[in-house]
């Protein structure tokens, strides 16, 4: 990642906070983040041109296959977000994309295929680090997580506080430095951490 671009989030996941009216040790709702970026947010089931067999095949039959999907037409932009997935994972999914726009990160277009099926239009690896590491600062600040994490070692208590999953409090626990710095005893019995870096890939949008 660019020199730099993790404080530069930090930042950004400030400002937007500040803008809000969100606490750091708070939830933000990327739901109103999108409304504060003008960006309307969509599920399949709002879609009158998709067919019902394709509703069916995306949130019903393959629900896994994808998280998020950005239409741009113009200046306009709408998300539209697997309502066949948990709500901490279409919030997830809802900052990484929001994170793409704010960083005018630019995808082939996502196109509709002649069955009425969402063809996904892709980023570089890069672009999707990127929107990892600032849809992270945006859920769950660098600052706000060592605050709450003075308060209460228990990763689900904190992934209930930030309304995100406890393998993005895992994450960002790791990857930011928060959990060395908290120096939680080993002794407490902390569900859902993972033991090893190798597993510290973000924790999947799509
Ligand atoms: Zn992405």
């Amino acid at each position: 990642m660019r020199r730099g671009f993790k404080a530069w989030c930090e930042r950004t996941a400030y400002d937007y906070r500040q803008a809000l009216g969100v606490a750091p040790t708070e939830a933000l709702d990327p739901h109103r983040l999108a409304d504060h970026l003008g960006v309307r947010v969509a599920t399949p089931e709002d879609i009158p041109t998709l067919s019902d067999t394709a509703k069916r095949q995306l949130i019903k039959v393959d629900p896994g296959s994808w998280s998020a999907v950005t239409i741009a037409q113009g200046k306009a932009r709408l998300v539209i977000l697997n309502s066949g997935q948990s709500i901490a994972r279409q919030r997830s999914s809802l900052a990484h994309e929001l994170a793409h726009l704010i960083l005018n990160h630019t995808a082939d277009e996502a196109q509709l295929s002649r069955e009425g099926l969402l063809l996904r239009g892709s980023f570089d690896r890069e672009q999707e680090d990127e929107a990892d590491w600032l849809g992270g600062c945006l859920l769950v600040p660098r600052d706000g997580l060592l605050k709450a994490g003075r308060r209460t070692a228990d990763e689900p208590t904190l992934a209930t506080q930030f309304g995100v999953s406890t393998d993005m409090i895992v994450w960002r626990l790791r990857t930011t430095g928060v959990l060395r710095q908290l120096r939680w005893q080993p002794s407490q019995p902390r569900r859902g951490t993972l033991r090893n870096d190798r597993q510290m890939a973000a924790p999947k949008n799509h």
